[in-house]
């Protein structure tokens, strides 16, 4: 491709974006494809001379646009949001043009000094204490399997990596059934293996770890001869925002010399707003804590941001040094690949320099607040309706609820059918959930341009949709 035709699509793929968010509420939220239906428009074997960029890009918007999900659309209340703010895009266009491999200081000292900078504006605006130091990951889930890591060679004296783990009694983590699966996939990979992940039961409103429970485990684990190693904590869980008490949970863990890593992938955002604090008050005592810029605070996939109170600890864990990836002569240089399991990085550290530059910590509190406002009215409109329940109150944005069935229909088939012909309707989307093994709909509100009023539409497809009436 010659330059001035680069510069022409790359234009031309800037203002189909521009268009592209601008428009999002006049397109339905979830695809609205048939499995298969994409697949089958899509040539079996790769074309053996070079096509025109007019067809290449042609068949991206008759074929490919239609079978998304939007999930920068402003009536997505689905999962967790997975925000990539306008100007954050900007920046990854940056990115993708200069295309660096950021592993070393020396691949690029851009992005490793602005990286270092940004993580530490972002423990500022956490309240996270000044002796924690940041990594950008990928992702949640191998910023926790990083912890993982660190957990299993501290318990073993530094000796998993060369020798194993047959060598060595059952190495045990604690977490409660309320944490993500990256966790349990954090324990497979690791090899310490699923049971060896100790399910510690859970108390109070916010399902939080029992911490009396949590010793009471670590002492039976050593009086057995295993070894435990570390806890891990969340600070609202993927389900229904369960919360466990990061104090009293790192109180027991560093009583019996245990590592404490925080999963805070979702709610980590919000502790931008010193009012949600008292969420993971203790969170100064823990070791490793995971937060995802990418999903609430706007910053595109991916941008996980993992802090941590002795890199050594992690570097020690992952860092290898053939002799091609040294950097001779400069000391007191940071090689953030050796902070993580994969070696490649990206330029991440750029969307988010945009990111707290463009909005400010006030814009971004501002967004946060009004969600959280804004799912707190809505739960209270369904509480107030005589055929709704609130299954789980809000924790931030995040509640759970139900449609009461009809006379004679199971709830869970009502609930699922009721959600299917939500989703189908297009002009919303949302999920479900589990809640003491009964299903509730799910619903968050946390995307980068909804408004007030998306909220309030969201309330009449809902009502509407469940009451038989057409919108
Ligand atoms: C989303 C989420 C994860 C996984 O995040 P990835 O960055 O996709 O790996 C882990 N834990 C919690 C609590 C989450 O909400």
């Amino acid at each position: 491709m010659d330059w001035e035709e680069f510069r022409r699509w790359s234009e031309k793929a800037a203002n189909w974006g521009a268009d592209y968010r601008q428009n999002l509420r006049d397109r339905p939220v979830r695809a609205q494809t048939a499995p298969g239906e994409i697949a089958a428009r899509i040539a079996d074997a790769p074309p053996e001379t070079g096509e025109r960029m007019e067809d290449i890009f042609a068949d991206f918007e008759d074929i490919l646009v239609p079978g998304m999900t939007h999930w920068q659309h402003p009536r997505f209340f689905a999962y967790f949001p997975a925000n990539a703010a306008p100007v954050s895009v900007i920046a990854e266009y940056l990115v993708s043009a200069i295309a660096a491999q950021c592993i070393l200081w020396q691949t690029s000292p851009s992005a490793t000094e602005l990286e270092t900078k940004v993580l530490d504006w972002l423990r500022q605006a956490l309240a996270v204490p000044d002796n924690f130091s940041g990594v950008i990951q990928d992702s949640a889930s191998t910023a926790t399997l990083a912890a993982v890591l660190v957990m299993r060679e501290r318990a073993l004296g530094w000796q998993g990596n060369a020798k194993g783990l047959a060598a060595h009694p059952a190495v045990r983590i604690y977490a409660t059934g309320e944490v993500h699966t990256s966790i349990d996939r954090a324990i497979w990979i690791s090899g310490v293996g699923a049971d060896n992940l100790v399910r510690v039961p859970t108390t109070g409103r916010n399902r939080g770890m029992d911490a009396t429970a949590l010793e009471a485990a670590i002492e039976l684990d050593r009086n057995a001869g295993l070894l435990p190693a570390g806890v891990i904590a969340c600070v609202g869980g993927t389900s229904t925002g369960a919360c466990d008490d990061i104090a009293a949970v790192t109180e027991v863990a560093r009583r019996h010399g245990l590592y404490v890593h925080v999963d805070a992938a979702w709610a980590g955002s919000a502790m931008i707003c010193p009012e949600f604090r008292t969420l993971w008050a203790g969170i100064d005592g823990v070791d490793s804590l995971v937060f995802n810029p990418h999903k609430w605070l706007g910053a595109q996939f991916d941008c996980s941001v993992q802090f941590v109170r002795d890199p050594a600890a992690l570097v020690r864990t992952l860092a290898i040094h053939p002799e091609y990836l040294r950097t001779h002569g400069h000391d007191g240089i940071i090689n953030y690949s050796e902070w993580s399991v994969p070696l490649g990085r990206r330029f991440r550290a750029l969307k988010l320099w945009f990111l707290l530059r463009y909005h400010g910590l006030e814009g971004l509190r501002m967004m946060i607040r009004n969600h959280v406002r804004w799912s707190e009215k809505l739960a209270d409109q369904f509480a107030a309706e005589p055929d709704f329940e609130i299954v789980t109150p809000p924790f931030l944005s995040l509640f759970s609820f139900r449609h009461r069935a009809p006379q004679g229909v199971d709830s869970d088939e009502h609930t699922q059918r009721l959600i299917n012909a939500i989703n189908n309707d297009g002009r919303i989307y949302l999920t479900q959930t589990r809640v003491n093994g009964a299903l509730a709909i799910r619903f968050q509100v946390g995307q980068f341009e909804t408004t007030e009023a998306d909220v309030g539409h969201a309330f009449h497809v809902i009502v509407n949709i469940a009451r038989g009436r057409n919108p």
